[in-house]
């Protein structure tokens, strides 16, 4: 038996947002269905010998599957081999989850919930292209945590287009109050074959100055520090033994599977990946059974 942390990625959004160049894609649900079939074929072929010790859905957007998606991926999950004490997150953004689909991820035995906020200025949100209102936000925290979730992760970004100190500070206490047992909170970065990439070229998006940016980091130490939450890791801040397992597996190269298209490997002395187009995906896995590259042996 070999200890093994599973990444499993889902690559639909409901929009673009304006920074992001993870690999997902709006305007695909179509093939939300099928794309949840291959998918659990890919994760039924993982060898019943491995432990999972963490499971990790992110994408894209894993709380915008539909139901019907997400139940074939429970059946496939349910044949694994979970630890005992697996940490099994999934991510989502407000506005897509249902009590239904949290009550569904609760079967699945997933415990930990990681939600993208991002700021807490409505007008912030809508400028960076989130989906979502600072209420939308609030409400599916709550039903969260109505729904039994005790260990929550929220997404923020400072850095943003005409976000100042103070915007940031706001976000950082309104989020504090809420009590998270987990933030992770990144710089932007400008990521080229983003809308923000070509509005940069253009001169057309109003950053903060380098000083204030680094006064924007600054205070996210200080005042998480305050409020009790420990920087273990660059942009992860965590209430005592809360710290991300998952993404600590990556740090200390230890050995994970990826599923899903785009997902990379690390197992067996073996790195591999995906193919990320979603219809090539779905073609390769009903064919040959899997959808990988490339593949390297590691020395
Ligand atoms: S919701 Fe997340 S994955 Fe989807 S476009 Fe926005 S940042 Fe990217």
């Amino acid at each position: 038996m070999k200890d093994v942390s599973l990444y499993i990625h889902i690559p639909f959004c409901k929009n673009k947002c304006f920074y992001c160049d993870f690999p997902s894609f709006s305007g695909c649900d179509g093939k939300m269905l099928e794309y949840s079939k291959a998918l659990g074929m890919e994760i039924d072929k993982i060898d019943k010998d491995y432990i999972i010790k963490t499971v990790f859905i992110g994408g894209g957007t894993p709380t915008y599957l539909s139901l019907d998606g997400l139940k074939y991926i429970k059946e496939s999950i349910e044949k694994l081999n979970l630890a005992l004490d697996v940490e099994f997150t999934v991510e989502g953004n407000p506005g897509t989850f249902t009590k239904e689909k949290l009550e569904l991820f609760k079967s699945m035995g997933v415990n930990r919930l990681s939600i993208g906020l991002q700021a807490y200025q409505d007008n912030l949100l809508k400028s960076i292209g989130r989906i979502h209102s600072v209420e939308d936000f609030e409400k599916s925290y709550k039903l969260a945590r109505e729904c039994g979730y005790k260990n929550i992760n929220i997404d923020l970004i400072f850095g943003l287009p005409n976000q100042d100190i103070e915007n940031w500070e706001y976000t950082l206490k309104k989020v504090i109050k809420l009590n998270p047992e987990h933030l992770s909170c990144y710089s932007l970065i400008i990521e080229e074959d983003t809308k923000f990439y070509s509005l940069f070229e253009d001169d057309k998006l109003r950053l903060p100055c380098e000083e204030d940016e680094r006064e924007m980091y600054l205070k996210t130490l200080e005042i998480l520090k305050e409020n009790g939450y420990n920087h273990y890791e660059i942009s992860n801040f965590c209430k005592p033994n809360k710290e991300c397992r998952h993404n600590l597996v990556y740090w200390e190269l230890k050995p994970y599977i990826g599923c899903g298209s785009s997902s990379h490997s690390y197992v067996d002395g073996r790195r591999y990946y995906n193919e990320s187009d979603i219809e090539k995906y779905i073609k390769k896995i009903n064919k040959n059974g899997s959808a990988i590259i490339e593949s390297k042996k590691i020395k």
